[in-house]
């Protein structure tokens, strides 16, 4: 599976979140301090830029929002992960799950077959 040539939508609006290669999300941390994250979308890849320049805390948990309708991108039923959707064709839209943990590099993909895991390589 090509995950790459695969588009990311807000799970609320629709709205495609990825272009060339990236995932853009806005962020929101404990804080207050608010910004925006550059996600490979190449998973293993846990590579991200961050507008402004941050140094995120390990362990903080990250809120994740969609910038077009500033919902929460987070899965209802694991709270410490975001769930956007991954759409593989018209017919085939899977969720896929990653830490908002800093640090903890986990990503998931729900698909008809179960769950498959990507951890950093
Ligand atoms: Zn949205």
């Amino acid at each position: 599976m090509e995950i790459k040539d695969c588009n990311f939508h807000c799970p609320h609006c629709s709205d495609l979140l990825s272009s060339n290669g990236h995932i853009v999300l806005s962020t929101k941390r404990h804080n207050g301090e608010e910004g925006h994250i550059r996600l490979a979308t190449t998973f293993g890849n846990y590579s991200y830029s961050h507008e402004p320049d941050t140094e995120f805390t390990p362990g903080e948990v990250v809120s994740f929002l969609c910038p077009a309708c500033k919902n929460h991108v987070h899965s209802d039923k694991y709270k410490d992960y975001a769930m956007i959707k991954m759409h593989v064709s018209d017919s085939i839209i899977f969720d896929v799950l990653f830490s908002r943990e800093a640090g903890k590099r986990k990503t998931y993909i729900v698909t008809e077959d179960g769950i498959e895991s990507y951890s950093e390589r």
